[in-house]
């Protein structure tokens, strides 16, 4: 199978690995080669962490390398796949856009997925020619890790297109849970709900971001807490899901000023190397000024 990632960010390196694990060829698409040499060198990282846990062989590294392409030019990349997945910003104008031009030259059969957190999946293919041929095919981060992907299966959705994505998500080694085109799906929801929830902690001085995130890791058995989370996430990234889910589901998911004071600062989390934490080389070694207190 062909598969092509639109987006070579946080989610679209991590689709491309697992895809190209799995023994399909890949193309992974961004606007400038640099970012795409970025994807691709985040990809290798990943898979050098792998060998050196014993998780990947070397061969396995080369092989999986060995089926992915850059590319800069959409037609190119698309032209040809049987699965064309997008991983762009949380936004419904720029994923509808991209969306719009990679049907125009997909094959008329490919499968088009989004990789959207929180947007309508049946709004997003009220654009399309082929409104069911697109699916959510919902990744959690890091890709490579975690072994959940939430099918979104919108109004329009063909029953061969949702049999695809669940075959597609068995097939790399995931597990799919099947979920309603409703606004958060099954998972960000309450993910967000907690992480909003910390944040206005943290706002409201309740205890500093490592104890709220020790909290819930050593009380709750959380691997990683709400605030470190929001880091790996992205601070821009939840802060968009939240303004989204405001306009569906109301106040509750009102984004607290401190995030929105974060993101227009540029501290976007483990990507801008500060959010809640300061990161150096993907560790969150310190937490981030006292002024967010
Ligand atoms: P990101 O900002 O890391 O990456 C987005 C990439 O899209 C960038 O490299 C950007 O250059 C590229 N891009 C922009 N316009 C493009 C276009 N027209 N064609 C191709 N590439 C284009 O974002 P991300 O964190 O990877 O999030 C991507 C999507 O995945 C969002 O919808 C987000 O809600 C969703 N998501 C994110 C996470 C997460 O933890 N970050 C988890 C699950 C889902």
């Amino acid at each position: 199978m062909h598969v092509t990632v639109l987006g070579a960010g946080t989610m679209g390196h991590g689709i491309a690995q697992v895809s190209a694990m799995a023994g399909h060829e890949v193309t992974l698409r961004d606007i400038e080669s640099g970012i795409v040499e970025e994807g691709i060198d985040a990809i290798r990282s990943n898979l050098d962490g792998g060998v050196e846990r014993g998780k990947v062989t070397e061969a396995e590294k080369a092989a999986t390398l060995g089926r992915i392409t850059g590319e800069t030019d959409l037609a190119t990349a698309v032209g040809g796949a049987d699965l064309v997945a997008e991983a762009v910003p949380e936004d419904l104008d720029i994923k509808t856009d991209v969306l719009t031009d990679a049907e125009d030259v997909a094959d008329g059969d490919a499968v088009l997925a989004t990789n959207t957190s929180s947007l309508s999946v049946t709004e997003l293919a009220s654009s399309l020619e082929r409104p069911g041929n697109l699916i959510g095919l919902h990744f959690f981060n890091p890709v490579h890790i975690m072994s959940l992907v939430e099918v979104v299966v919108g109004e329009r959705t063909d029953e061969s297109t949702r049999a695809f994505g669940i075959e597609f998500v068995e097939g790399i080694d995931k597990t799919p849970v099947v979920v309603r085109d409703v606004p958060g799906f099954a998972s960000s929801r309450l993910g967000v709900a907690l992480g909003v929830e910390a944040v206005r902690m943290v706002e409201e001085g309740v205890a500093s971001p490592r104890d709220i995130d020790n909290a819930m890791e050593l009380g709750y058995n959380h691997p990683m807490g709400p605030l470190e989370l929001t880091d790996v996430v992205g601070l821009d990234v939840r802060l968009d899901i939240l303004e989204y889910l405001r306009t569906e589901l109301g106040e509750r998911f009102k984004p607290p000023q401190l995030l929105k004071r974060k993101v227009r600062a540029g501290k976007l989390g483990r990507k801008s190397g500060e959010g809640f934490y300061v990161w150096e080389d993907g560790e969150a070694v310190a937490m981030s000024g006292a002024w967010d207190r």
